[in-house]
């Protein structure tokens, strides 16, 4: 079950503040606070899913589409388009998931 707490959700209502890169009405984009390359970027949909798999199945297409379109402007946005980047979702105990909101890790500005 969704915990309305996780930090990101938290984040998301403006409860916590974040470094800000990128946000519309569906999602919101901001730095990691703990980063681990030169260039470390979260995305979130606003929407209320644990991981990737909530995340798609909760939602419409348009909405995935708009997410993933979203992760696009913040790669072009942050300068990392060209020299390259990583994308990371972890989900579940294997994948070492910490925050349970679904979220994508953006990762450059260096080679990784
Ligand atoms: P994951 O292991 O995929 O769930 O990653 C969670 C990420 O959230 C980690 O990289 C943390 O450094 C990051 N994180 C945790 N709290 C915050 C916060 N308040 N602001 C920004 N990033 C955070």
């Amino acid at each position: 079950m969704y915990d309305e707490n996780n930090i990101f959700a938290k984040i998301i209502r403006g409860e916590i503040p974040c470094n800000k890169i990128y946000e519309d009405d569906t999602s919101l984009f901001f730095h990691d606070i703990n980063p681990t390359a030169k260039i470390h970027a979260l995305g979130v949909p606003k929407s209320s899913c644990i991981d990737f798999a909530d995340f798609i199945n909760k939602n419409n297409s348009s909405i995935v589409a708009g997410f993933f379109n979203n992760v696009e402007i913040v790669i072009d946005k942050l300068g990392i388009k060209d020299s390259g980047y990583r994308l990371i979702s972890n989900s579940g105990i294997n994948g070492r998931q910490e925050v349970p909101h679904f979220h994508i890790h953006i990762l450059g500005g260096e080679r990784l």
